[in-house]
C-alpha cells in the first residue's frame, strides 16, 4: 500500500500551498482582457523585491531552463566568448546552452559541494580576456552549495562583462540584491521557492544587458525579451499565450510570500536549514557543502556502505516522504532534502524522522530519535 500522505521535500519541484491550488483552479479567462493584464502588472510588480531590482521582471511560459536560454541568447551572438562556472549540474547546463547557441564556452570548474573562489574568475578574465559575460548560479541545487554572487559583482561591474545569474533556488530563498550588487540578468523558475507547478521561467535584466539585447542582431523569436518587455511593459499583456493559470496562481503565492513579509520568510528558511544541519551531524552525518550551504537545500552524506539512491527510494516509496539523492557520481552517496517554499519548520521533524526510519532500515546505527530531537531542539531555540 502506498503511503496516504505523501510530503514533497525536493529541492523542485516543491509543494504548492492549498489557497494556490484553488486560485488555479478558479475558471480560465483570456489572456487579452484587462482582468489578465491586472494580474500580470501585479505579478511583476511583486516579484521586483523578490530579485531586489527596480528593473522589469519578465514572465515567461518554460521552466527555469527556457529563462537560461533566454539570458544566453539575448545577450550574446554566436562566436561570442562567454565564462561559466561549472560546480554542478547547473554549472554544467550553462556550458551546454552556450555551446548550443554556438558561443564560446570557457570553463572554471569548481569541485562538487565547493563555493567558487572569486579569484578563479579573475584568472579566468586575464585567460581570456574577450569573455563578454560571466554565467554562474547563485545556489547550485545539485550540490547544494552557493556561490558568492556579490563578489562576482565587484570583479565585473567596472568590466565591459556581464555578470548572469541563475537564481532558480535562491530568489524568494534568501534574500538577493540583483541592482546592488551590479547582477545583468538574474533567472528563476515557478517550481522552487514560488510555490507553483513547474512551467514559468523569469527574468529580469540591468540596464547595460537591456543595451546589449537591444544591439543584438541574431536570430530569436520566442524568447525575444526585447518584444518580450515591450509587450509586458508597454501593452500590459505577453508576446504569446501566456501560462494563465501559473500567473494567477503566482500573484497568490507571492501575495502569501509579501503577507509573510520577506525577511521572515529568509529567517524561516535559514532556521530549517540550520534544523537540518543539526539532525544530519547528531546522526554522524556530514554535510556535503560544508563552507557554503544552500538555505533552501541540504544535501547530506550517506554513510559507508550505505546508498543514497536506495535510501531515497524507501523514504518515497515507503513513508511518503519525497527527498532526492544526488545526481551523476553523487547519486549513491548525497541525500538532499528541499526545504524551500511552503514548507515549515516542522515539517523538519518528518524530514528527518523519515531519514531515521530509512537509514536504520539499511543497516545504520545510531541512538533513535537523535536527529528528531536535534531538530527539535533548534525549534525551541529559536521559538
Ligand atoms: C531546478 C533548477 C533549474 C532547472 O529549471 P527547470 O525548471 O528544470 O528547467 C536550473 N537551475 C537551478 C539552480 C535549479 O535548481
Amino acid at each position: 500500500m502506498p503511503p496516504i500522505k505523501k510530503y514533497l521535500f525536493t529541492p523542485g519541484p516543491t509543494e504548492v500551498p492549498p489557497d494556490v491550488l484553488l486560485e488555479m483552479a478558479r475558471p480560465i479567462i483570456h489572456h487579452r482582457t484587462p482582468e489578465f493584464s491586472a494580474e500580470l502588472d501585479r505579478v511583476r510588480e511583486r516579484l521586483k523585491p523578490l530579485f531586489g531590482t527596480k528593473q522589469e521582471v519578465l514572465v515567461l511560459s518554460a521552466s527555469g531552463t527556457g529563462a537560461m536560454e533566454a539570458a544566453v541568447c539575448n545577450l550574446l551572438a554566436p562566436g561570442d566568448e562567454a565564462i561559466f562556472v561549472n560546480g554542478g549540474k547547473f554549472g554544467e547546463r550553462w556550458g551546454k546552452l552556450l555551446s548550443a547557441h554556438a558561443m564560446a564556452a570557457r570553463e572554471v570548474k569548481v569541485e562538487w559541494g565547493r563555493a567558487l573562489d572569486p579569484a578563479q574568475i579573475e584568472a579566468a578574465i586575464s585567460r581570456y580576456p574577450r569573455a563578454r559575460a560571466v554565467f554562474v548560479q547563485a545556489s547550485e541545487t545539485s550540490t547544494t552549495a552557493i556561490h558568492p554572487v556579490e563578489e562576482l559583482g565587484e570583479i565585473t561591474r567596472g568590466r565591459d562583462l556581464l555578470l548572469v545569474v541563475d537564481g532558480i533556488t535562491s530568489v524568494g530563498v534568501y534574500e538577493q540584491r540583483m541592482d546592488d550588487w551590479a547582477v545583468d540578468a538574474l533567472v528563476s523558475g515557478s517550481q522552487k521557492a514560488l510555490m507553483l507547478p513547474p512551467g514559468l521561467g523569469l527574468i529580469a535584466l540591468s540596464e547595460r544587458a537591456w543595451e546589449r539585447a537591444r544591439a543584438l542582431k541574431t536570430p530569436r523569436y520566442y524568447f525575444d525579451l526585447t518584444r518580450e518587455l515591450k509587450a509586458q511593459r508597454d501593452e500590459h499583456t505577453t508576446a504569446y499565450t501566456p501560462a494563465v493559470g501559473l500567473v494567477r496562481g503566482l500573484n497568490k503565492s507571492l501575495e502569501l510570500i509579501h503577507n509573510e513579509t520577506l525577511p521572515t520568510v529568509f529567517a524561516r528558511h535559514r532556521m530549517m536549514a540550520e534544523a537540518v544541519h543539526d539532525g544530519a551531524r547528531a546522526l554522524g552525518l556530514k554535510l556535503f557543502a560544508v563552507e557554503s550551504p544552500a538555505p533552501g537545500v541540504t544535501g547530506i552524506l550517506a554513510p559507508e556502505g550505505t546508498d543514497a539512491a536506495k535510501v531515497v527510494r524507501l523514504m518515497r516509496d515507503d513513508l511518503g516522504v519525497g527527498v532526492q539523492a544526488g545526481q551523476d557520481h553523487m547519486r549513491t552517496k548525497l541525500i538532499r532534502i528541499g526545504h524551500m517554499g511552503y514548507v515549515a519548520p516542522f515539517d523538519m521533524l518528518v524530514a528527518l524522522s523519515a531519514l531515521e526510519l530509512a537509514l536504520r532500515r539499511h543497516g545504520y546505527e545510531f541512538s533513535a530519535g537523535a536527529a528528531v530531537g536535534a531538530v527539535q531542539r533548534r525549534l525551541a531555540s529559536s521559538a
